[in-house]
């Protein structure tokens, strides 16, 4: 038995809809595809408007041009997150000021964001680790206190949700005024390299699609509201082309069943593994009361550093590639000199203590069973 990290899943219906975008001769990015995506993503979670992009990164930096980065600007966000959160603000001279994370979760810990806010703080940027909810009740409190833009990056966040104390519950990525997800191979559902921005605030939806044309009005000329299109503000070519957005309606159609299977695994590997990681001081995942559970990754925080490779190295000597994840952000080779000098304890912990299990739609439960075997035969002494 050999059991990758991650397999990309494929519903079978990419192909029939890549070609159906093939013979309509309709190739580059804006057409049937990208509207159905985009249309059935609003509807299906309450965004205000989406607009398909080519990764999360590019969604992330027409959030940094939209809300009007500068150099000196100050931007909040976690030191453990992809490189792309802080790049995207940092390409526009913005400061990041790094927070830490919770004790009891890798996402952001709303609890030290007030006192990291300044006169120049202009954004705060949660990521919904794992898929788990910031606590954005919370964040967006402090944010409308202090007038500041929220961005979420939703990256592995499609599908989940925030839960408010009366138990009502909104879409992760329709809260913040901007969000950005992901639509890597690694992730729930994918285009191979794929993306997504989520325009809640309608101050910036026109401007939106301009940024996503290249700096034109094309957008608005073929609705017919301007009789020709031109150059009218900055911009990039931020929008996937119909090969692209076709694969994604294909993931999209069965999101459902893809979130259902993972769930299942999810669930197994939790039952599975909760007694060993008590008697080995192993934290196992936790959804806070005001998150839901995706299940993007499974993931287990070590005691330490050594038991972490302990786990990895017995895995892999059975064919199972298990992986760490981010380190600090804060401590990296590009910003390390540019970090203000707090510690963040937390950051390190995740950093060197946690480890995730193999996750993905066709992986089978005789698999999972396999994998549990072989972490619970694990030496931790000696
Ligand atoms: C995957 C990921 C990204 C980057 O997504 P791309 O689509 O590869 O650009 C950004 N942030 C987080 C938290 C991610 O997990």
């Amino acid at each position: 038995m050999n059991i990758p990290f991650n397999k990309p899943y494929l519903t079978g219906k990419e192909s029939h809809y890549l070609y159906d975008a093939v013979s309509t001769g309709k190739l580059s990015g804006n057409g049937k595809y990208t509207q159905l995506c985009q249309s059935h993503l609003e509807n299906t979670y309450g965004f205000e408007k989406c607009l398909l992009t080519t990764s999360c990164t590019d969604a992330l930096e027409m959030a940094a041009i939209l809300i009007n980065i500068e150099p000196g600007d100050e931007v909040i966000m976690p030191s453990y997150t992809f490189v792309s959160t802080a790049n995207a603000f940092v390409l526009r001279g913005a400061k990041i000021v790094f927070a830490d994370s919770r004790s009891d979760h890798p996402g952001f810990d709303e609890a030290t964001l007030e006192n990291l806010i300044t006169d120049k703080t202009k954004a705060i940027v949660p990521v919904h680790y794992a898929g788990v909810a910031c606590d954005m009740d919370c964040i967006m409190k402090i944010a409308d206190k202090h007038n500041l833009f929220v961005i979420e990056d939703a990256a592995q966040a499609i599908d989940s949700y925030y839960v408010f104390k009366d138990g009502s519950k909104k879409a992760l990525g329709s809260i913040g005024h901007l969000a950005a997800f992901s639509f890597h191979e690694t992730k729930n559902i994918i285009a191979g390299e794929g993306g997504m921005l989520v325009v809640n605030d309608n101050q910036f939806a026109k401007r939106a699609e301009i940024i996503w044309e290249k700096g034109t009005n094309r957008s608005a000329f073929f609705r017919g509201e301007v009789d020709k299109y031109g150059w009218v503000d900055v911009g990039s070519s931020f929008l996937p082309s119909e090969l692209i957005s076709s694969f994604l309606w294909a993931q999209i159609e069965n999101i459902q069943s893809i979130q259902n299977k993972r769930k299942v695994l999810w669930d197994l590997y939790y039952k599975l593994l909760q007694v060993w990681a008590n008697d080995n001081e192993i934290k196992m995942p936790f959804v806070p009361n005001f998150a839901t559970n995706n299940a993007h990754m499974f993931y287990l925080i070590c005691k330490n550093v050594k038991q972490r490779t302990v786990i990895i190295d017995t895995l892999r000597s059975a064919n199972v590639h298990a992986v760490f994840h981010y380190l600090s952000l804060h401590k990296s080779p590009f910003y390390s000199d540019k970090h203000d000098g707090r510690d963040l304890p937390y950051t390190d912990n995740y950093s060197e203590c946690l480890v995730r299990l193999p996750l993905f739609y066709e992986l089978s439960t005789e698999e999972i069973y396999h994998i549990v075997k072989v972490l619970l035969n694990c030496k931790f002494d000696g």
